[in-house]
Order: C-alpha cells, then structure tokens, then sequence
C-alpha cells in the first residue's frame, strides 16, 4: 500500500470539520512544534526531509526557509501561494476544500519556524467557495486555542489571514502576488532583492505553496529522515498529481516520487489507461508551462529503462527528449488531440495573462498566437513554423520572470517533437480545417 502524507484521512467523513480532523490525530505537530521544539529546530527536520517546493519550481523548501533575513524589530512573514493557476493543475483546490486544517496546521507549524506572526493565504479569487472553507476552519481553529494569541501556552502568536486574489495567472508568480497582497497590480518584481530579504511590505518573506505547507506536519511528526526515506534520490517523499486528458480515471492522486510513469498512466489504482478504443500520443507533464514530450519519450528514458515520476527522471534527456514535473499537472493526449490546436490554445492563455512589462514577453506571445492561429485556420506558410522556433527562442530566459519561458517551451517542445503535425496542416490546409481533423502521420502510438 502506497504511503499518503497528505491524503490519508481525505475520505473520512467530515473532515472538514476541526473535531473530526482532530481524532485523525490533526493539530499534533503544532503541539509537538510549540511544546517540545525550538523554530530552528524545525527549519532543521524540514532541511532534513529534502521536500522541494511543490509549486512548480522544485527548489529545496528547508534551504528557502534558511534564506530569510531576520533583522531585529522587523516582522517576518509567511505567504501561502494558494493562486494555482495553472492549466492542468487542481490538487491545491482539492486539498483545501476536502481537508482544510491540513494546510491550516501547516501554516502555523511552518510560521513558528520562521518567526511569522502574521501569516496570509492568498487563494485565487475565482475559488470564493475555497475561501469561506478556510475562514471557517480558521475559525474552528483559533477557538479550540491553536490561533491567536499565546497558543497552547507557548507564548507564541499568530494571526491567519485569508486573502482572495484578481483571478490574474501572474499573480501565482512569487513577486506579482506579494505585488497584489500589497494591493497593487500584480506584476513580478525585478529580482534580486529575492523575498527572503525585500518581500511583503519590503519585510522577510517566505512563499510556499498549499501543497509543500500542508507537508510540514508530516514532517514534524514523524521527522526529517523519515519523509526522506519516501521517494527516490534528491525526489523525496509523495507529490500530489492532477491527472486529466484521455484517460479513464481523471483526478487528483498522492503518488511516492520514483513510481514508473507507465505505471502511472496505466495501472487501475492510479489514470486506468487510455479511454477504451484510443492510444497514448503525448503528455503534458507538468502543467501547461512544461515541454510536451510523445509517447515514446514519456514512458522510456534513452537508455531504454522506464521513465519515472521525479524530478530528475522527468527531465533527463534536457529539452531535447525530456520535460519537467513541475506542478504535477499531468495531461494525457490520444491519437484524437491535434497538438497545433492544443499549442494555439496554450498560448494564447500566455499572450492573455502577460503582464506586458517586459518586449519579448508581452510582444512574443501575441506574435505566438497570432502565427499559430493562422496555421491552425490553413493560412499558415511553411516560413512560419521556423519563425515560432525564432520567437519562442527569443523570450526564453530574456524577461523579468518564469511567464516568458512558460510560454515559450510549449511551442518550442510541439515543434521539436511534432513538426510534421505543423507541416500538414500548411500543405494540407483544406483536410486540416475540416471540423474534428486530426493528422495521422507515421508517429509513435502506444
Ligand atoms: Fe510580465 Fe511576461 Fe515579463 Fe513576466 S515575463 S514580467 S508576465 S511581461
């Protein structure tokens, strides 16, 4: 049986509720934190656990943690990145508004490490619901003692606050949603200085998305090596994944870092295959942003050895023949997705949700759009697959933050591995337009 550090108790019945969340053992490593640990003692066993942001960026949360400044008489704060925006990614969504003090203990646990006492959720506007779902937990929370001032004793205070978002993709972007808490427009700051030095209201400020936050009482309950033990090599512990697309069994599900992606998409306890009749095409692994690889290429390494679920085993190859975990946003394509329409629809997501402050960004995905637009229609020219190549080449790594290259490698990765797709529908504009087209060519099913 596979291990659950988030979503063991996700089906119990009311879990929901603080009392019920509490006889599922809820709330212990508050009192285990604030009772029998120093902060640093914590920030220790997060190190310890090798856990990496589950945002998208992978980077090790303890070594962020150990980044914040702490001048004295300066207040230190922890923001939540609840603005999950990404499409293909709604594991933050469904685990706060399934087991919602998971993150609430989470977040106390975590701003007693880093000497927050007052901490935000910044959840993205569209989910109001997600909202009143929080603020009724927190509620719950802070009368049964475990928010608020002196909680359990301890002498340490902290105030919760949930604050909803414009509903902007930026804004899930660390420095535009520090921008947007301060009640500005969201756009991402020139970085450095990085949050851990200039961040909310120019204070120390950590950000850590839902899914690492509600991590941490694991962590401190059972210890560091314990969740290292989970997973495999510099991939430790579980990943929540948003599986969707073609397959029989869409949804959220916990997965140990290392399991086979083939196992992934095929076995009954996770995707159940491809839907009856249809065969495997391509993956978007990662959420929208991440490099489209095909079938061939998602399921075996190189080398022949099986593809694995982790951090490093997603990426092996580079860009030439891999992709990224990212957010775990796991798109599955059949035989029947045409990837020239998938790639238009991707970026003209980008070109709408550029904050347009910097050239290449603000000028590249509309040219994106519009170039791919016109191949989709059958008025494309065989000059304008390179021209996207060119393009998606010069946002990439040339703007203020991640959006740029968000945009670029979808469109870069479906013409590296798909470009005789782009070519028919330029040489074949009258069959590719007709409605529910489909290009057939030579290409790896499976
Ligand atoms: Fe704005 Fe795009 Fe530049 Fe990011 S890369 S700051 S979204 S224009």
């Amino acid at each position: 049986m596979a291990i659950k550090v988030l979503t063991e108790h996700i089906n119990v019945p009311g879990i929901e509720t603080f009392d019920v969340y509490r006889k599922q053992g809820g709330y212990t490593a508050v009192e285990k934190a604030l009772k029998t640990m120093t902060p640093d003692e914590v920030v220790e066993e997060v190190k310890k656990s090798g856990v990496r942001g589950r945002g998208g960026a992978g980077f090790p949360m303890g070594m962020k943690w150990s980044f914040l400044a702490k001048p004295e008489g300066v207040p230190r704060y922890l923001v939540c990145n609840a603005d999950e925006s990404e499409p293909g990614t709604f594991k933050d969504h469904y685990l706060m508004k399934t087991i919602p003090h998971l993150l609430i203990e989470g977040m106390i646990v975590s701003s007693f490490a880093l000497g927050a006492n007052k901490s935000f959720i910044y959840v993205r506007g569209e989910l109001m619901y997600v909202i009143h779902i929080l603020e009724k937990a927190i509620a719950e929370a802070k009368a049964a003692g475990f928010l608020g001032k002196n909680i359990l004793g301890s002498g340490y205070d902290l105030e919760l606050v949930v604050q909803p978002g414009g509903g902007a993709y930026i804004c899930g972007e660390e420095t535009a949603l520090l921008e947007s808490l301060e009640g500005k427009r969201g756009n991402p700051r020139n970085k450095p200085p990085f949050p851990a030095v200039k961040g909310l209201y120019q204070c120390p400020t950590v950000v850590n998305n839902v899914e690492s936050i509600a991590t941490t009482s694991w962590i401190v309950n059972h210890g560091g090596d314990a969740y290292a033990a989970i997973g495999i090599g510099r991939s430790t512990g579980t990943k929540l994944i948003s599986a969707s697309g073609h397959i029989n069994k869409p949804g959220v599900y916990e997965i140990e870092l290392g399991l086979p992606v083939e196992d992934f998409i095929y076995a009954d306890e996770w995707c159940g295959g491809i839907r009856p009749g249809h065969k495997l095409k391509a993956v978007v692994a990662g959420g929208s942003s991440v490099p489209i690889l095909p079938a061939n290429l998602i399921l075996k390494l190189g080398n022949g050895d099986k593809r694995l679920m982790s951090y490093e085993s997603l990426s092996e190859g580079g860009f030439q023949t891999g992709t990224m975990l990212g957010s775990g946003g796991f798109i599955v394509f059949d035989e029947t997705a045409c990837i020239v329409r998938n790639t238009w629809n991707f970026s003209r997501f980008y070109h709408h949700e550029s904050c347009g402050q910097c050239s290449p960004c603000r000028e590249g995905t509309g040219w994106m759009e519009k170039v791919l637009h016109r191949i989709e229609y059958g008025h494309g020219n065989q000059h304008d697959i390179d021209l996207l190549v060119d393009v998606a080449r010069r946002i990439e790594g040339n703007t203020i933050c991640p959006l740029g290259d968000a945009a670029a490698w979808p469109v870069a990765s479906a013409i590296r591995h798909f470009r005789d797709e782009f070519e028919w529908h330029i040489t074949n504009p009258h069959e590719a337009t007709q409605p529910g087209a489909v290009f057939k060519g030579d290409m790896a099913l499976v």
